[in-house]
C-alpha cells in the first residue's frame, strides 16, 4: 500500500512511527544511510538528547548515549562512532559536567579530527571559541562568537519559518537560544531570522540555534546524517 506524506510516495511497510516521526526509511536521500548504518553517540549529561535519539533512531542510525568517559572511550575504540549529538539544554552545566567527567579533550579531539557534530542551542555555545555575554567557553572547535540568552526574556521562546541553505522552509523552536553574533572563516552562513545568524556549517561541524528535534521534521538530522 502507498501512502503520501508531505507529497512524497511512500510504502506502508517502509514507514516508521517513533514519538510522532515519520520517516520513509527508503526515501531517495535516505539511500546512504540505509545501505550502512551510521553510528551516532548522543550526549547524554543533561538536556534534550532523548528526543533527538527518537529522530535518529527513527532515520535508521545506530544511536548510543554519551553519559560518562568510558561510552565515549569504548565506541572510539570499537571504531563505532561517526557521528556526535551535542543537544540542547543548559550550556553552563553541560559544560561543567564533560569537564568534571573528564570528557572535554577527548571530545574536542574527534571534533576537531572530523568526526561529524550536530550541536543544537546549548551545544552550539559548546563548540563555540567565544561567548560575547560569558566568560566561559567550552570545547572552542567552532570559529564563530555566540550570544546566549540572545533574545531576552519576553521573547525567550518562540516559533518561525524560515529558509536554510540546501534544506529549504523550515519551522524553527527557538527556547532561550543564542545566536551567532560572528562568524569567523570557512564558517557557512545556512540560515538567518531577523539577520541575525541561527543555523551554520564549518566542514562537519553543523550548528542549530533552535530545536530541530522538536518536531517531527527530519531534514535537518538528514543532513546531519549525509554530512
Ligand atoms: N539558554 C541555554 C544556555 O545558555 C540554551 C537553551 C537551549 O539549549 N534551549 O545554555
Amino acid at each position: 500500500m502507498e501512502i503520501s506524506v508531505k507529497n512524497k510516495i511512500f510504502h506502508t511497510q517502509d514507514l516508521c512511527l517513533r514519538t510522532n516521526l515519520r520517516c520513509a526509511k527508503n526515501s531517495a536521500r535516505m539511500e546512504n544511510i540505509m545501505s550502512e548504518k551510521v553510528s551516532i553517540g548522543i550526549l547524554a549529561v543533561q538536556g534534550a538528547f532523548a528526543e533527538h535519539q527518537a529522530m535518529l533512531d527513527g532515520l535508521g542510525a545506530d544511536t548510543f548515549l554519551i553519559r560518562q568517559k568510558k561510552d565515549l572511550e569504548e565506541s572510539v575504540q570499537n571504531g563505532g562512532l561517526q557521528g556526535i549529538v551535542l543537544p540542547g539544554g543548559e550550556s553552563t552545566v553541560q559544560g561543567k559536567l564533560l569537564r568534571d567527567l573528564g570528557m572535554s579533550d577527548q571530545l574536542k579531539e574527534l571534533i576537531e579530527a572530523g568526526t561529524p557534530v550536530l550541536a543544537t542551542c546549548a551545544g552550539l555555545i559548546l563548540l563555540a571559541e567565544r561567548v560575547s555575554n560569558d566568560d566561559r567557553a567550552y570545547l572552542k572547535t567552532l570559529p564563530v562568537s555566540v550570544k546566549r540568552n540572545a533574545y531576552g526574556r519576553q521573547l525567550g521562546s518562540f516559533v518561525t519559518d524560515a529558509e536554510i541553505a540546501h534544506i529549504g522552509t523550515y519551522r524553527m523552536n527557538f527556547i532561550r537560544a543564542p545566536y551567532i553574533a560572528q562568524a569567523g572563516e570557512g564558517v557557512e552562513i545556512l540560515a538567518e531570522v531577523d539577520g541575525k545568524i541561527v543555523a551554520a556549517r564549518q566542514g562537519r561541524q553543523l550548528v542549530t540555534a533552535f530545536h530541530p528535534e522538536l518536531d517531527g521534521d527530519t531534514r535537518i538530522h538528514e543532513y546531519f546524517l549525509n554530512m
